[in-house]
């Protein structure tokens, strides 16, 4: 039996989840799912001056907006720093790690005078025990340990996604592994937790492939097997530029906020640089069941907004209408628009779930039944005139007993028209002005019965 498969996704909480986190998360997490596996979450929260509660929560909010749920953790790598500690010991003790006291000042001297001489500034392994022996450490320099990195060879992987990559020793220095507080650096913290966890496949944004020979390295001198790694390519902006906070809307919550579902997301997301052949939407089941690592381009992700809105379009569209009521409710409650009184607000989402491209349009028009409406004059003065006042007051009086149902108005409407020798629009056009201040809506029997007998004659009334 092969190993069962262990993603993690491991955010830095220094800021909220954006869309470029929020795609490797569910990749992770898609994996972990198509194959039975875990996904574990994990927070490194070792970039003490910039990490936050607050993001660590919008990190969480984000994942469970989208649906990513894990299985284990979060671990929280400021809880794990005595772990961190107990390896380095035994690096050190097997000669793959060493204390180096150089000072900062030191180390910036020493990469000016590399700079200046055309030289790549790198760490001259200056306290490397063979050359450091008989030097005695200064006072007052807390030590970092640094990791001996093997001098010759190469470093090689399959990636899982770019295929080979080779990186030669030489171009690696002795990297940081504990900083003088003890605090890891990323790249060790990442080892001991990989490794710790059994993660048997890290996919990450590709900003990491330069990390990974280091991880290997790091790896290795442990004994320790590698995972298989898989780099995603960026995602640009719809402009084609790197995706940045200029997009706008980047935390994953920005889309909660401005009306989407968050399948639409999730479909939209998984697309973005993986495909299963020419299928655009999916569910969420079906991207479980077909997610795979073969089909995610190496090429960057161009961002697409109204590919989004097409994808959200859809899934209200498909969205139960007790859902939709909940959605649009919790949007005009944030507006201050109370939906106790008036029609049944699942009745209202109802009528407009087929028009709409967002949630927050979708509480635009649900607003108008439970807000007074104020026609605009000008629309008032274009559309009702004189025959048209005359044909809104006689409805008013059928609309007094008439049977409150989609058949019964449209057939008293009919009845207006036939009298008046009017034609629909003439009738049904003043009506939506008066009744919603909108020339569209709609089917007008369907918004009648929607706003039900009260309010429709409260409107009409105001225009006598
Ligand atoms: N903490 C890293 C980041 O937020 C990710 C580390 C990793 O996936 O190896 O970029």
């Amino acid at each position: 039996m092969s190993t069962p498969v262990r993603t993690r996704f491991a955010p830095s909480p220094t800021g909220f989840l954006h869309i470029g986190g929020a795609r490797t998360a569910l990749f992770c997490w898609a994996y972990a799912r198509k194959h039975g596996g875990q996904f574990i979450l994990r927070i490194e929260d070792t970039d003490v001056e910039r990490s936050t509660q607050a993001a660590i929560e919008a990190i969480l909010d984000g994942m469970s907006w989208l649906g990513l749920n894990w299985d284990e953790g979060p671990f929280y790598q400021m809880q794990r720093l005595a772990r961190y500690r107990e390896i380095s010991e035994r690096l050190l003790r097997d000669g793959h790690a060493y204390w180096c006291y150089a000072s900062k000042e030191e180390l910036d001297a020493m990469r000016e005078a590399q700079r200046r001489h055309g030289e790549k500034p790198r760490y001259d392994g200056r306290w490397r025990p063979e050359r450091a022996a008989g030097m005695t450490p200064p006072a007052g320099v807390p030590p970092v340990l640094r990791f001996r990195n093997p001098d010759e060879g190469t470093v090689a992987w399959h990636d899982l996604v770019k295929g080979r990559i080779e990186i030669d020793n030489r171009e690696l220095d002795d990297l940081v592994l504990l900083r003088a507080d003890g605090v890891p650096t990323y790249n060790f913290g990442v080892v001991v937790d990989d490794l710790d966890m059994c993660i048997t496949h890290v996919i990450r944004g590709d900003d990491h492939v330069n990390n990974t020979p280091r991880q290997i390295n790091i790896l290795r001198a442990l004994g320790a097997p590698l995972p298989q790694y898989a780099h995603l390519s960026m995602i640009l902006g719809d402009d084609g530029q790197k995706l940045s906070k200029r997009h706008g809307a980047v935390s994953v919550m920005q889309y909660d906020e401005d009306g989407f579902l968050p399948e639409a997301v999730v479909n939209y997301l998984a697309r973005l640089g993986w495909s299963h052949g020419d299928d655009e939407v999916f569910s969420v089941v079906q991207l479980c069941e077909w997610f795979d690592l073969d089909h995610i381009t190496p090429s960057a992700a161009q961002f697409n907004t109204e590919k989004l809105l097409w994808l959200n379009q859809h899934y209200i569209k498909a969205a139960d209408d007790a859902r939709l009521a909940a959605e649009a409710k919790r949007r005009l409650d944030a507006r201050g628009v109370s939906t106790a009184d008036g029609p049944k607000l699942e009745t209202v989402v109802a009528l407009y779930k087929e028009r709409v491209t967002t949630l927050n349009e979708l509480a635009d028009a649900a607003e108008i039944f439970y807000v007074d409406v104020t026609p605009a004059p000008e629309l008032l003065a274009q559309h009702l005139n004189d025959a048209a006042r005359k044909a809104l007051a006689r409805l008013s009086v059928l609309f007094e007993t008439v049977a409150w149902e989609r058949a019964a108005l449209s057939a008293a409407i009919k009845e207006v028209l036939t009298q008046q020798q009017l034609k629909m629009p003439q009738v049904a056009i003043p009506l939506r002005v008066v009744l919603t201040g909108q020339t569209q809506t709609p089917s007008i029997d369907l918004v009648l019965e929607a706003m039900g007998r009260e309010l429709v004659q409260r409107r009409l009334a105001r225009h006598r």
